[in-house]
C-alpha cells in the first residue's frame, strides 16, 4: 500500500496532467442517465441497458422530466464534452468523439419527440453520423430490366418474383430447425476468427405483429435474446441473413465485444447503453449486414444453404443456381428502399405511395410492402444504417487491407471494428 502511494505521488510529481484524473468518466455516467431518461419519453429509444441498476432505478424513481429539461441538459452536457482535452491515445479519442455524438445525436431525437419537423438527410445526418445518396427512379431501370430476363412471362414483375421467391419459402415446421443450423454455421465459422468470452450465448424467440424481421435485444452478461417475426413467410436465404446479422458476428458478438473491451476491460459504462436512434446504430447495423459476407462470402454462402440449409428446409436444391442470380439482382435494387422512405416522410408521397414505390422499385410483395412502410414511421431514418451502413463498413474494412480474397486480415480489421467506440465519420 505505501509502495504504491509513494510511486503514485512520484509519477504525479514528473508527469501531473497524464495523471490528472479521467474527465470523460463522470461525464460518461451523466450520459447514461440522460440517455435513460429519455428512453421513459420514447419506448423505442433504449434498445440496450446493463449498467448499474441502481441508476436506472434513481431515473425511474425520479419520473419523466419535461422534455425542455431534459434538452437543456443535452446541450450542457455537450458542451462539458467538448470542453474535454482531447486525449493522447487514439481508442480514448475515440471514446470522446462518440460521447459527443451520440449526445449530440439523442438532442435531435429529443426534439423529434416534441414535434420538431425535420427532412430526412438532416436527420439522418443528425442521428446517423451519414447521408444515404440520393438515387432517381431510373437508377433502377437497368436491375428491373435483368429480373425481367431473369424471369419472364406475363403479368407484373414485381408478382413473377414474388412467385419465382414463393417456392423458396421456409416451411413453418421446418423455421426452428433450419434457423438454428443456420446459428451453427454462422457461431462456426465466427469462432475461428474471434475470440469470444466464456459463457456468451442467446435464446431465440418467435413472435408477431412487429414491423421488422428480427430484432437482438441484448441483456449483458454476453447474453442475448434474439426474437424472429414470423408474420410473413420466411425466404431461404434469410435464415442465414438473420443468423449472421442478429447472431454472429452480428448483433450478439458486437454487444458482446463492447461489452468485454469497453465496459469491463476500461470500465467505460456508457457503452451499457444502447440508445437505437444514435450514430451508433450504423455501425451496429452496417456491421451486422457486412458480417454476413465476412462470415459467408458469395460461393461458400450459396454452397452452405444449398448444401445445409435446403434439405432441412425440405426444399429442392436443384433451382438454387438461379435462386441466387435472382437475390444478386434484388441487392442492387436496395436502395429504393431508401427513397420510398425519403419521399414519404418528407411528405412528398403518401403512405399508399411509399408501399406502391416499393412493389415497383423494390419489388416487394403488397405485403411486405405495408410492413416496410410501418416500419419507416417506426424508425424513420433509420432504414439507411441497413445498405449505407454495410457500404460504408465494407469500405472502411477493405482500405484498411482487409479485402475479399484476405479472409484473415478482413475478420482481424472487423473485430477490431466490434470491440471499438468507431462511430460513422470515424470510417
Ligand atoms: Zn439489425
Amino acid at each position: 500500500m505505501r509502495r504504491l502511494a509513494i510511486a503514485a505521488a512520484l509519477a504525479l510529481a514528473l508527469s501531473p496532467m497524464t495523471h490528472a484524473a479521467d474527465p470523460l468518466t463522470p461525464l460518461a455516467e451523466r450520459y447514461v442517465r440522460l440517455m435513460l431518461a429519455i428512453g421513459l419519453h420514447d419506448a423505442d429509444f433504449i434498445d440496450a441497458y446493463y449498467g448499474p441498476p441502481e441508476w436506472k432505478q434513481q431515473v425511474t424513481d425520479r419520473g419523466k422530466q419535461p422534455q425542455a429539461a431534459l434538452l437543456t441538459e443535452g446541450d450542457a452536457l455537450t458542451a462539458a464534452l467538448e470542453a474535454t482535452p482531447v486525449p493522447d491515445t487514439e481508442i480514448e479519442r475515440l471514446r470522446r468523439t462518440y460521447l459527443i455524438a451520440q449526445t449530440r445525436a439523442a438532442v435531435t431525437r429529443l426534439r423529434i419527440l416534441g414535434g420538431a419537423t425535420i427532412d430526412f438527410d438532416a436527420e439522418s445526418r443528425a442521428l446517423y453520423d451519414a447521408v444515404a445518396p440520393t438515387h432517381t427512379d431510373a437508377d433502377f431501370d437497368a436491375a428491373l430490366k435483368a429480373l425481367d430476363a431473369l424471369l419472364p412471362g406475363a403479368g407484373p414483375l414485381a408478382s413473377r418474383v414474388e412467385a419465382f421467391r414463393q417456392r423458396y419459402v421456409i416451411p413453418k415446421d421446418t423455421l426452428d430447425a433450419v434457423f438454428r443450423a443456420a446459428v451453427d454455421a454462422c457461431r462456426e465459422q465466427t469462432l475461428k476468427h474471434l475470440q469470444l468470452p466464456e459463457g456468451e450465448q442467446f435464446t431465440i424467440e418467435y413472435v408477431t405483429g412487429k414491423s421488422w424481421s428480427g430484432y437482438n435485444w441484448y441483456q449483458g452478461n454476453y447474453k442475448s435474446l434474439i426474437q424472429i417475426n414470423t408474420d410473413l413467410p420466411i425466404f431461404i436465404d434469410r435464415a442465414l441473413d438473420l443468423a449472421c446479422h442478429e447472431g454472429y458476428p452480428g448483433h450478439h458478438v458486437y454487444n458482446v465485444l463492447l461489452e468485454q473491451h469497453l465496459v469491463r476491460g476500461r470500465g467505460w459504462k456508457e457503452f451499457a447503453v444502447y440508445p437505437l436512434f444514435s450514430p451508433q446504430s450504423l455501425i451496429a447495423e452496417g456491421t451486422a449486414n457486412f458480417g454476413i459476407d465476412v462470415a459467408y462470402p458469395d460461393e461458400a454462402r450459396v454452397a452452405l444453404e444449398r448444401d445445409r440449409l435446403f434439405p432441412l428446409a425440405g426444399l429442392d436444391p436443384a433451382g438454387a443456381a438461379k435462386y441466387y442470380d435472382v437475390l444478386a439482382v434484388l441487392d442492387r435494387l436496395s436502395y429504393a428502399g431508401n427513397e420510398a422512405a425519403r419521399r414519404y416522410l418528407n411528405g412528398t408521397i403518401t403512405r399508399d405511395q411509399a408501399a406502391d414505390y416499393l412493389v415497383t422499385y423494390s419489388l416487394s410483395s403488397p405485403e411486405r410492402a405495408r410492413q416496410r412502410v410501418r416500419f419507416f414511421e417506426q424508425y424513420r431514418a433509420y432504414v439507411i444504417n441497413y445498405n449505407l451502413g454495410k457500404d460504408m463498413v465494407r469500405g472502411y474494412v477493405e482500405r484498411q487491407g482487409g479485402t475479399a480474397g484476405k479472409s484473415a486480415e478482413r475478420w482481424r480489421i472487423f473485430g477490431a471494428l466490434l470491440s471499438s467506440p468507431r462511430l460513422p465519420s470515424g470510417l
